[in-house]
This record gives C-alpha cells, structure tokens and sequence, in this order.
C-alpha cells in the first residue's frame, strides 16, 4: 500500500501550508520535522492513547502514530471519569499523547505521558516510512458516539482510512488545493478522519477554527478556505445568522464545498441555507464502522433530505426484517442499510459478540439505519432502527420527516419525535419542542394539525413536550435515549 500521507513521505513541497489552529501553523516541512520526533519516541508502542483536544498538538500526534505504528485511540476531552476509565481498560493503550502542560484526569494517571512539541525539528529523513507496513494493520480505534448505547470501540484498519479518503476526494473533486475550514472535535471520525487526515493525504490544508463560530467561518472562507465541514447544528447556526451576516452569506456562496454528516440535516436548515447563498449543502453518510457510506457527489445534485449515492467502492443494498433485499427502489419501501467494501472496520475491540452479530454470513454490515433509495440510487435516510421508527396504527413512520415538518412551523426551534407506547395504535407518536418563543409555545393541535396537512394524518403527533433545549452529545446528535427515558 503507499504511504497514507504521500505529501509528507514523498518530499511534497516543504513550505506549502499544512495545518492552522487559531494563531499557530505548521507548513508540510515543519509537520515532518515535528511527527519525526515524536515518531522518534514510539517504537515498539503497540497502541497510543491520544488526548484528542483541537489543537496542533493532537494533529501532529496522530500523523506521528499512523506513521511510526502504533494504533492511536483518540479521547474525548471532555469524557467522564467513568467513560474514559471504561475506554482505557478496553483498549490498554502503552502511553499518552497530549499537549505540554495539559492537566490530565486520574484516570490516565497510571499511563506513560508523551508531550508533542510541535516546534521540535527532528533531522530530515527521521520520519518514518508507511510504505510497506500491511494494510489491514489497525491505524485507529475511535469510539462510537454513544448515542444509542455505550460507546463501542471500533478497529480501524489502515485500508479503509486510505480507501474512504480517496472515494471522498473522488466525489468531491477534493484536490491538495482545497484549504478547510474545520471546527470540530478531534476524536470521532468526522473530525479526525475527513478533517484533519483527510486534506493532509491530499497534500491540502486544514484551519481549526478551535471553536466554532459562523465568524471563524465567513472569516476563513473569505480568506482563502475553499471547503467547509460541519454537523447539522452547525448549519443550522449558519441559517439562523445568515439574515443579519452579510459576510457570512458571501462567504458560503463563495465557497468551492460545503459538507454537512454525522446526522440528518434538517431540511428546513438546508433550504434556508440554499436561498441566502444559492449554495447547496452537500450531504454524506457514514458511521465510525464503515467510515464513509454515501455522498452527494460535488458534481451532483443536492437534494435536500438525500444523503446521495454509494461512494466508490461501496456496495450499498436495503433489506427487510427477514434479511431478503426489499423488491424495488422505489423511493417508498424502507429498508435497513447494509454495506460492504474496503471501507469497513475489522470488529469492536475485545468484542467478538458483538462483531459477529453485526455482520451477515456473506460480509455485510448491519448499519442498524433505515432508509428508502430513489429509482436513481439517492440514498433517504429515515432514522434509526432501534429509536426512529415508530410503528404506529399498522405504520411504519420514521421520525425524521416528522421532526423535519415540524421544524417549517415558525414556532418550532428544535424537534424531535419519539414513539410510546399505546394501547390501541401500539405506538403513539411523541414529539419534543424546543419552541422558538417560550412565552407563546405552540401547543398540540396547532402542531398536529401543521404535520397532518404536511404529512398525512396518522404521522401527527399525538403528546407533545417542551423542552428548554434537546439533550445532545458532542457531535449534535439527539440523545433520544434520555428524552423518552424523561
Ligand atoms: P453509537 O453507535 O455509539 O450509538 P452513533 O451511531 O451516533 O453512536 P457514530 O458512528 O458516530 O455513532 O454515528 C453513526 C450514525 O450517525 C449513523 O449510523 C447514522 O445513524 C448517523 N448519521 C451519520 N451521518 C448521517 C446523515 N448524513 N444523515 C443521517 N444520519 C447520519
Ligand atoms: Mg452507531
């Protein structure tokens, strides 16, 4: 297999800038000096634990791993004594990576500390060479974000890494003269995978808005950055400033991509963002097991709600319960998504169970994510199998649409629906508010009546909840766990 980062062991041009965060910066020739030291530091390390703030510390740690060997597990920051405990035992990493300085918890106490220098300058030559290393060799074991369960961890082997990055720049046109705008956390695949591997194997660039603000990005888009990535609450941040940021409004229609992943984008969000800017929002699907599933292709259309088209490589297929393909794309029958190709991860570290029921008996994956495909292959995702899906009245319903009609009633800041059960219609469809004028929510029957006109009947919600705020976790996603756990 070639190096993961050709740009920095193929000699790439040594001044050409390769990461930004906030003030600091590295150009590809400084990355190298820098990942060479600390690449000078973990040989025979079979796994380091990287403590995955959004800083250059963390970038420059784990191009140094994925090059010297040893797995990198990223940690969340902001991980709970009881998380990162149960990470740690799972994955008994040698030692730490961290940024001089940085207070680390008691839990990693026990744990070797190595602090990356990014200013050190290790003598040309001393950084090592991927080439020949094996490609299903672990690169990565990233967590899964939780959302429906503990976070499970996923072995990622370098193949699918280097896989994933080149079907992405295929359908994204992504070239080594693409500069991103990136502002989100290092430790799940959207941000440490696509945002900060991915435009390094390119040979392009990547600024870390170290927190983001629709600021930083009409900033940086109007400075030079072509591309944007972000989670849906991002986007829906930039809807909601567009109006009063004209800067923010050139900066997106100036833009060459934006990107949205991680969980639906709400179309309401999508669409907003499309009149202010004339620009679309490029989706795309994927999950810390499969890497990247799907996209809208950059040279394809951007159809609100779609999360696009298998990605190269990628066998992509809907299936019923009992396992059997559904008979047609038709853009109505729902299926749950299973995958297949060179972007799947090996198996849940330490959990064989677990693996085997995730895959069938020829190889596919499991995704657990319900979806309908158009006669043109554009993937609809609906909602998850185990918390979107409501069977209601002899129905099938997925939550998304719903939470997407009620998201166009202009008292709606946030939804989310969940189903409960019900005597009669064995499930009874429960929405949650976040309304935008707390003095005057909008109640029931003004809601019921907005999706029933919208939808149809039998997808109105029949309970309706206010909530100051949706419980969410790092990436933006809906905790649907603790809303219908009260
Ligand atoms: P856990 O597996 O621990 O419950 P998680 O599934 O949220 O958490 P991730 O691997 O980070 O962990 O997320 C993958 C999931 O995110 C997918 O299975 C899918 O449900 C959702 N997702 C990702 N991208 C999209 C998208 N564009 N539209 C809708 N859902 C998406
Ligand atoms: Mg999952």
């Amino acid at each position: 297999m070639s190096s993961l980062f050709p740009a920095l062991t193929d000699g790439h041009p040594a001044d050409r800038p390769a990461l930004r965060f906030g003030e600091r910066e590295l150009t590809y020739g400084q990355l190298a000096a820098a990942a060479g030291a600390v690449a000078g530091n973990l040989k025979g390390t079979r796994r380091a634990a990287v403590w995955a703030t959004p800083t250059l510390e963390t970038a420059v740690a784990v191009t140094a791993a994925l090059l010297a060997g040893p797995a990198v597990v990223p940690l969340n920051p902001k991980s709970g004594e009881k998380e990162l405990g149960h990470i740690l035992s799972d994955s008994t990493p040698d030692l730490v990576l961290t940024a001089p300085g940085t207070p680390l918890p008691a839990a990693l106490a026990g744990l070797p500390r190595l602090d990356v220098d990014p200013a050190a300058r290790a003598a040309p030559g001393t950084l090592p060479d991927d080439r020949d290393r094996d490609p299903e060799e672990p690169a990565l074991i990233v967590y899964t974000s939780g959302t429906t369960g503990p976070p499970k961890g996923a072995v990622i082997p370098r193949r699918a890494v280097a896989t994933t990055l080149d079907a992405l720049a295929d359908a994204w046109q992504w070239t080594g003269d693409d500069v991103l705008v990136h502002g989100l956390p290092l430790f799940h695949v959207h941000g440490l995978v696509l945002g900060t591997l991915g435009p390094l194997r390119r040979g392009g660039s990547v600024r870390h808005l170290g927190r983001f603000t629709t600021e930083g990005v009409a900033r940086e888009l109007n400075g030079g950055a072509t591309m944007l990535f972000g989670v849906p609450t991002m986007y829906h941040r930039v809807a909601e400033a567009l109006p009063a940021e004209p800067d923010l409004a050139e900066a997106l229609a100036g833009a060459r991509l934006l990107v949205s992943g991680s969980a639906a984008l709400p179309v309401h969000d999508h669409e907003r963002i499309g009149a202010a800017t004339g620009r679309r929002v490029v989706e795309r699907y994927g999950m810390t097991e499969t890497l990247m599933n799907t996209s809208v292709r950059a040279d394809g259309e951007a159809r609100p709600g779609t999360v696009g088209v298998p990605l190269p490589g990628v066998e992509l297929r809907l299936v019923e319960e009992d396992g059997s393909p559904v008979a047609s794309y038709d853009g109505e029958t729902v299926g749950e998504i299973q995958v297949r190709g060179p972007n799947l991860f090996t198996g849940y570290l330490g959990r064989p169970d677990a693996t085997a029921a995730a895959f069938t008996a020829d190889g596919w994956f499991r995704t657990g994510d319900m979806a309908v495909r158009d006669p043109d292959g554009y993937v609809r995702i609906v909602g998850r199998k185990a918390t979107d899906l409501i069977k209601s009245g002899g129905y099938k319903i997925g939550a998304g649409e719903i939470e997407n009609a009620l998201l166009e009633h202009p008292g709606v800041r946030e939804a989310a629906v969940t189903g409960e059960p019900d005597a009669d219609l064995g499930e009874r469809i429960v929405a949650w508010v976040v309304p935008a004028d707390p003095q005057s929510p909008p109640g029931l029957e003004e809601l019921a009546g907005h999706v029933a006109g919208r939808l149809a009947p039998h997808k109105r919600p029949r309970v309706l909840h206010h909530l100051d705020a949706l419980p969410r976790n790092d990436m933006g996603k809906i905790m649907k766990r603790a809303l219908s756990h009260g």
